[in-house]
């Protein structure tokens, strides 16, 4: 088989963002914010603040709760800040990359992070590094930076909207100068990006669930293609659609495995999103068992909406050890296999001589259910059948979530069939894309990584792509 290659235009990105706008103790709310977003990103995070006058950062390689003391926090002075926890695959990693990034410049200091992928970076970095740009990290988020500068004597809000029109992909992108704070999202609405309210100021993360965490309201949404600006001394924020011809293609898999069940996206609650594909799997692919098994933690919403729907009993025939760091971290297929053996076990009690309905939210490599068929069946499992919440992945990710390439993806080599004979399951299904959109209870979404059909240009040469003619 002629090989398949995935080039990416820069290294992948999962990532979560979370900003504070005119709040006392700035750098404590942003360090509680991104502890509750840390299921976005695990390799590195940090925070930069300001007080009016000068930006201050920390930033570091590690959990939140590792890279931060109090005497780190004391040091961030003042009423906003933005932090970042980060999630890279190979080729990413190293301080260089962790943001909030932080630039001085003549005509005034800036910070900046992001969440996402920015597709045609590989053109635009071309471009600047022509015109005498030099870049710190090789993470595609500077590109924002050095395009707002590129002609600097532009009126700020007019350099950062020319900037934003250039640059294509998924991003909900925060920046901040020592007086006001700009957060945006892309113009298909690709990464989430809501706004919240506290004590008179603003908060701003990819996640509602944070908003719980520091006992803010949620106010609102950020639109596709929406900049909201919150400015010193104003107490009305202000906003502009910079873009045109905007869509709503919020990433499926956001609410199929990224985000946190309490976190709601654009309305709807992800938790029960998962639990009404779990109700609508059971419809259409019923099967006799004695339970159902959600594979921990993200399939549990899914395994309890079967569940309910089909009668069969829902039972905790999986357990998972909550100290070993999600499977997909670790980089290789060996260590990834450890990985899964260190971090799951059975019940044997519980599964022994009983048909066992698994339900997992997606199947990327393979790698996660063929370990747990084989684990439930040395318990005793007379028989594995494995529902999936979610259709089968045959396209990689562009715009940032870390979905693999091509030569990985099980599913782009091998039909449902020949998927169900590799993981060794004694019946698989995968849901359809039209019951996703029924869950989120919305018209549009991204599906690319299901069928192929992305958003954005993607600024692949077709060799590159190498995908067979699938584009
Ligand atoms: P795999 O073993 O490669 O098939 O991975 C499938 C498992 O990884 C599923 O159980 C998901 O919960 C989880 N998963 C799906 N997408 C991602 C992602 N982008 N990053 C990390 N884990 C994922
Ligand atoms: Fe999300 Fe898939 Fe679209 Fe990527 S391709 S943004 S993972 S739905």
């Amino acid at each position: 088989m002629e090989e398949l290659r995935f080039i990416p235009n820069n290294i992948n990105e999962e990532c979560g963002v979370f900003g504070v706008f005119n709040c006392e103790n700035a750098s404590e709310l942003a360090y509680y914010g991104l502890h509750a977003l840390q299921h976005r990103g695990q390799e590195g995070c940090g925070i930069a603040t300001t007080d009016g006058s000068d930006i201050y950062r920390e930033r570091g390689e590690g959990l939140v709760t590792e890279i931060f003391s109090e005497s780190k926090l004391a040091k961030l002075k003042g009423d906003c800040a933005i932090g970042h926890v980060r999630y890279s695959t190979a080729g990413g990693s190293g301080i260089d990359n962790v943001q909030p990034f932080l630039f001085r410049h003549y005509t005034g200091d800036f910070s900046l992070c992001h969440n996402g992928n920015i597709v045609n970076s590989r053109g635009l970095k071309l471009m600047l590094e022509r015109q005498g740009s030099i870049f710190q990290s090789s993470s595609d988020t500077e590109i924002l930076a050095h395009l707002i500068k590129m002609d600097f004597r532009k009126d700020r809000l007019a350099a950062i909207v020319e900037a934003l029109n250039m640059i294509e992909g998924a991003y909900a992108f925060l920046i901040m100068t020592p007086k006001r704070v700009y957060i945006c999202r892309d113009k298909n609405g690709l990464r989430p990006l809501s706004i919240g309210t506290l004590n008179g100021g603003y908060v701003f993360s990819s996640e509602t669930c944070a908003f719980e965490a520091i006992g803010a309201r949620f106010l609102r949404d950020v639109e596709p293609g929406e900049l909201v600006i919150f400015e010193r001394d104003k107490p009305e924020f202000t906003s502009i659609i910079f873009s045109y011809g905007n869509s709503h293609k919020m990433c499926s898999m956001e609410y199929i495995y990224f985000a946190r069940p309490d976190s709601d996206i654009e309305g709807t609650n992800v938790h029960s999103f998962r639990k009404e594909c779990g109700r609508i799997m059971a419809r259409r692919f019923p099967v006799e068992a004695d339970v159902v098994i959600g594979a921990p933690d993200s399939s549990t919403s899914a395994a309890i909406g079967y569940s309910e729907e089909s009668g069969i009993p829902y039972e905790m025939g999986l357990i998972k050890n909550k100290y070993v760091g999600r499977t997909f971290i670790q980089p290789s297929q060996e260590m990834r296999e450890k990985g899964v053996r260190l971090k799951l076990t059975p019940v044997r009690s519980l599964v022994s001589g009983k048909r066992v309905i698994l339900i997992d939210d997606s199947i990327v490599r393979g790698t996660t259910s063929k370990r747990i068929i084989r684990l439930l069946k040395e318990a005793g499992a007379s028989e594995v059948h494995v529902r999936i919440a979610s259709p089968p992945m045959r396209h990689p990710c562009f715009y940032g979530i870390d979905t693999s390439t091509y030569e990985e993806l099980i599913s782009a080599r091998n039909n449902v069939d020949e998927v169900c004979k590799i993981i060794e399951a004694d019946s698989l299904n995968f849901l359809q894309e039209d019951a996703l959109l029924e869950a989120a209870n919305r018209p549009d979404l991204c599906l690319a990584c299901f069928n192929g059909s992305y958003p954005t240009f993607l600024y692949q040469t077709k060799q590159e792509l190498n995908t067979e003619g699938k584009f």
